[in-house]
């Protein structure tokens, strides 16, 4: 188990700082400016991973991760794109991963979803696309991959 021992982010610094948290409050990951990397991903790891139709991932910059706080445990899926998903130690919500394929190198996974306040801007990619559940119909302006 990795503790996080960042302080929660003030109420100032939640102007600036964009939070991802956990279902029970706990765990939080925050980061500024915006995502290099953003959409939605039909696979089932992402179906697993969320318990829904499609994963909605943000990859930032890991430079861009300004906060991590509370305590996390991870595990590592293996497969064509291996990764170490961390998620809270109480509550387990997947918050955040790293993959080791290199188009992604320096860049950290976050799911989307878990920004609530403020919400991610709409993410206008479809990954995996061939995947997609039939009745997920999607907005005629996204890119489909
Ligand atoms: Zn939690
Ligand atoms: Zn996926």
């Amino acid at each position: 188990m990795v503790q996080y021992t960042d302080a929660a982010p003030s109420l100032e610094e939640m102007t600036v700082l964009r939070p991802a948290s956990c279902c029970c409050g706990d765990a939080i990951i925050g980061v500024e400016g915006e995502a290099e990397i953003h959409g939605i991903c039909h696979c089932n790891d992402c179906r697993r991973r969320t318990g829904s139709a499609f994963g909605w991932s943000a990859y930032f910059r890991d430079d861009q991760i300004m906060r991590k706080t509370g305590k996390m445990l991870r595990y590592t899926i293996s497969g064509n794109e291996p990764q170490e998903r961390h998620f809270c130690a109480r509550c387990g919500s997947t918050l955040f991963w790293k993959t080791s394929s290199p188009r992604l190198d320096g860049l950290t996974g976050i799911a989307g979803g878990n920004f609530v306040e403020p919400p991610l801007p709409e993410p206008k990619i479809s990954f995996r696309s061939h995947q997609k559940c039939g009745w997920v119909t999607l907005p005629s302006d996204w890119q489909v991959r």
